[in-house]
């Protein structure tokens, strides 16, 4: 399965927040066997949001969005997934009975639009703070304040799977430049995906959905390099 993030917010872009949540979902979905093809941050305007959402829901088979939620003036996310697939936003009755059952909110407490969802979204309740995020066709839309989005990721995860993929790693003390040749034999002798991170040493990560090809790869490139000592 493969899933476009986009995260939305004038403040990722300024580097004022880090994207958190993007590096937190990229491994959420790896860990479920679906694989992260785009990570795509836009800011708080309608259209923008709207035009990337539109594009990636034909593209892919999943798109998960953070941020923008709620009735504050600069949450446009609501508004962008519905123009997106061509909807109105309306007042979600199941989001005030939710939060009035659940959470003892009156609808009198509430801020004008915070229940406001594209037109007949399956409605995703937020059990940490109070904006709910929402499933429309393939679009996940979700909240900004981490432990909100990941409470309601979460409720959704088992909907989101591919074919689980094994990852090793091993760290090389040596020269990236010199394990070039080493790397490219490792991809065709075994057929795995190999990434190389230098740093201090260079990590190399091998993965593949096939456990034996990882292994036997792994075993080679530790016979042929220099392991770091840890
Ligand atoms: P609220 O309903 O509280 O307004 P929201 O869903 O509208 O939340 P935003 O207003 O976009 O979310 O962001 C709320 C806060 O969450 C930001 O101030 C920021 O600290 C954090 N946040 C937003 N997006 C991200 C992100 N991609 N990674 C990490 N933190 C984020
Ligand atoms: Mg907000």
């Amino acid at each position: 399965m493969d899933v476009a993030l986009v995260s939305v917010g004038d403040e990722l872009l300024a580097g004022d927040t880090v994207n958190t949540n993007a590096a937190w979902l990229g491994e959420r979905l790896a860990e479920r066997g679906a694989s992260v093809e785009r990570v795509t941050v836009v800011p708080d305007r309608i259209a923008d949001i709207a035009r990337v959402i539109n594009e990636y829901a034909a593209e892919y088979d999943a798109v998960v969005t953070t941020g923008g939620l709620g009735p504050t003036h600069d949450d446009r996310t609501m508004e962008a997934v519905a123009a997106a697939v061509g909807r109105d936003v309306g007042t979600s009755e199941a989001v005030l009975e939710w939060l009035d059952e659940e959470r003892d909110y009156q609808r009198s407490d509430l801020t004008n639009g915070t229940a406001d969802l594209p037109v007949d979204a399956r409605p995703l309740h937020n059990t940490v703070g109070v904006a709910p995020g929402c499933v429309v066709k393939n679009i996940y839309v979700l909240p900004g304040v981490p432990e909100e989005m990941q409470a309601m990721f979460e409720s959704v995860a088992s909907e989101f799977e591919g074919e689980r993929r094994h990852v090793e790693t091993v760290t090389l003390d040596e020269p990236e430049s010199a394990l070039v040749d080493r790397l490219r034999e490792l991809e065709t002798r075994f057929g795995v995906k190999v990434g190389s991170y230098p740093g201090e040493n260079v990590r190399v990560k091998v993965e593949s959905t096939d456990r034996d090809a990882v292994e036997e790869a792994i075993t080679w490139l530790r016979e042929n390099g220099i392991e770091a000592s840890t």
